[in-house]
């Protein structure tokens, strides 16, 4: 677990370079494994509207979705002022409805991952981020 996790680090700090964030001048990567053993990846994209505006951890999953994904096993999420030094990475928790967006396609194992480096990181499963969850089962 922990070698993926690495690995998930750094190619969420990688994506976070392209972060798209000229308003909030904050910038994030996430990067996801999914249950077809694939990474995917996004970065928030902002929006002149606001409105219009993507988290890094939707973006990521919106991609791993458009390629027919529908468990994700892992999120690492990264975030911090950009171009900040990488000592002054910041905990970038997932907001609420990236919370939510994650649980339509997560299970009681999916694990998230805030991290800060390659070091420095924190492992959550989803349930502890959001209890007594909305989802798919309420539905059936
Ligand atoms: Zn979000």
């Amino acid at each position: 677990m922990e070698d993926i996790i690495k690995i998930l680090i750094k190619e969420a700090l990688n994506v976070r370079k392209n972060s798209y964030s000229p308003y909030s001048n904050y910038a994030v990567g996430a990067s996801i494994l999914a249950d077809n053993k694939k990474i995917y990846v996004g970065t928030n994209i902002e929006n002149a509207s606001i409105g219009g505006t993507i988290c890094a951890e939707r973006s990521a999953i919106t991609s791993a979705c458009s390629d027919g994904v529908r468990l994700i096993k892992i999120i690492v999420i990264v975030g911090g002022k950009a171009n900040c030094e990488k000592n002054e990475m910041d905990w970038a928790f997932p907001c609420g409805i990236c919370r939510q967006f994650l649980n339509e396609f997560s299970d009681e194992e999916t694990t998230v991952v805030v991290a800060k480096s390659t070091e420095e990181y924190k492992i959550f499963k989803l349930n502890e981020l959001l209890p007594s969850a909305f989802g798919p089962n309420n539905l059936k």
